[in-house]
């Protein structure tokens, strides 16, 4: 699995149902977060910080609550693993089990605060 490979396509993919949630950083994909922003009026969009959005359908709005907690260190009371974290996002953001895997076995850092937080600080 290629490392991002819903990149420049989230927007479609939750409007298809394809992903449960997106999340969209404005530094990295300012095209699609601009395009985001335009459809407020059929999608429901969150802000978690001026630069960072979540995206799902109206029906799902319930779910930028759990990508807000999974991206707090307060998820540590019930997410014990990075493993584990890794498994939700996966699901939230509509990666298949094979995709998981695969993305666990590559041992690779991804955007998440736990990767954030894993990693050795340097100074
Ligand atoms: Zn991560």
């Amino acid at each position: 699995m290629p490392i991002a490979p819903h990149e420049g396509r989230e927007l479609e993919f939750v409007v298809n149902g394809i992903k449960p949630l997106a999340s969209i950083d404005k530094k990295k994909q300012p095209e699609q977060f601009a395009r985001a922003l335009t459809l407020q009026h059929c999608m429901s969009i969150q802000h978690h910080a001026d630069d960072l959005i979540t995206v799902t359908l109206t029906e799902n709005k319930e779910l930028h609550d759990v990508f807000r907690i999974l991206s707090t260190t307060k998820s540590s009371i019930i997410v014990k693993t990075s493993t584990e974290k890794h498994m939700l996002l996966g699901r939230l953001f509509g990666y298949s089990e094979e995709d998981i895997q695969e993305f666990l076995k590559a041992e690779m850092t991804c955007a998440c605060g736990q990767c954030d937080w894993d990693k050795p600080k340097d100074s």
